[in-house]
């Protein structure tokens, strides 16, 4: 049975958290001479002298009608990558503890390993991409705290089996973790559903991806009350910005446009995967449920290379295990995707 106290840093347990100014009063008053602010306002139209509101709370209150989670499961960072960085600060002893990765995948999760002097434990996927529980299985020790599964999977592009992601679930003591930054274009259902049912699972999503808000800096991380209690101690007191937080709000309010971008991209994807087909140098194209496609070619680098000189960047993951000749293509805008294309044309 899973049991966070057993797997909690003793430190994190210990800690006494930032008291902010905003935290010890959140009510109503008319002066505020409490935080040390400039209380004559600022250089911009007298916006943002105030420090922002530490847990986000409007931001999660729209957040949570709309992905139908309670707002007490809900943690706001600085990006999800934030989510990832306060993870291991919270479970991982540094030199100690171990987490398992399944690359190919996203490289974040060994950048914080390795920050945190923490051992990242590669168990490749399969040549279909999928997770090799077994091996999963045998580099589980009593120190493995964290278990990262990115589904819909960068750079992949294809979702994790459902089945085998409950299987950890189900099994491993620690915490599974899915990133979800690619969820809104997959037709895989979200994990969020699942807290209740999983004590151990963390689900991140983000605002950089199908919400367009890359620049703002805002990632979600869906988990129980009592890990989402631990990431809040552990995160620093003003991790989301006022003005990200106010803009943030403002464009959680136009889900009708996200959803129509969304599909757009997908049209644009099955277009674009099937006009490369037909170029020689292609060989093989992974099924996609992200924005981006993993395509598989004869010659990457100078294909890279080639797109680079007519000003268009793709991301080169040949060198990458198990992507061999892989280019990374995100799906852009139809003008974008026909530019690409036409310049593709171009190449021999
Ligand atoms: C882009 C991406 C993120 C996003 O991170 P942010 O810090 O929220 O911008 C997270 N995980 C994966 C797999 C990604 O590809």
């Amino acid at each position: 049975m899973f049991d966070i106290n057993t797997i909690l840093r003793q430190n994190i347990k210990n800690l006494t958290p930032y008291s902010s100014a905003r935290d010890e009063y959140t009510g109503e008053a008319s002066v505020f001479l409490d935080a040390n602010e400039n209380a004559f306002g600022s250089p911009l139209s007298n916006a943002y002298n105030r420090y922002p509101d530490p847990m986000q709370h409007q931001v999660k209150l729209r957040l949570s009608s709309i992905k139908g989670v309670p707002v007490r499961n809900i943690f706001l960072g600085n990006g999800s990558d934030e989510a990832i960085d306060i993870l291991f600060r919270s479970f991982c002893n540094p030199g100690v503890d171990n987490v398992i990765i399944v690359p190919p995948t996203y490289g974040m999760y060994q950048v914080s390993a390795n920050i945190n002097d923490v051992e990242a434990r590669k168990v490749l996927l399969t040549e279909e991409y999928q997770l090799n529980l077994e091996g999963i299985a045998e580099a589980i020790n009593k120190n493995t705290k964290l278990i990262f599964i990115c589904s819909p999977n960068n750079p992949t592009g294809n979702s994790i089996n459902r089945d085998d992601i409950e299987t950890l679930l189900a099994n491993f003591n620690g915490i599974v973790v899915i990133d979800e930054a690619y969820i809104n274009y997959s037709r895989q259902k979200t994990f969020i559903q699942e807290l209740t049912e999983y004590a151990n699972l963390v689900v991140l999503q983000t605002l950089s991806k199908a919400w367009g808000l890359a620049g703002l800096r805002v990632g979600m991380a869906f988990a129980s009350e009592e890990i989402i209690e631990v990431m809040n101690k552990v995160k620093p007191p003003y991790n989301v910005n006022e003005a990200s937080q106010l803009l943030a709000l403002e464009a959680l309010g136009n889900v009708a446009q996200v959803n129509a971008w969304i599909k757009e991209t997908l049209e644009q994807r099955d277009k674009l995967v099937l006009t490369l087909k037909d170029f020689d140098f292609v060989l093989d194209i992974y099924p996609s449920d992200a924005n981006f496609i993993l395509v598989k070619t004869t010659n990457a680098r100078a294909i890279y290379d080639f797109l680079v000189q007519h000003g268009i960047i793709i991301r080169d993951r040949s060198k990458v295990e198990l992507c061999e000749g892989c280019l990374r293509i995100t799906i852009g805008t139809p003008a974008e995707n026909n530019t690409l294309i036409e310049t593709l044309q171009g190449f021999n």
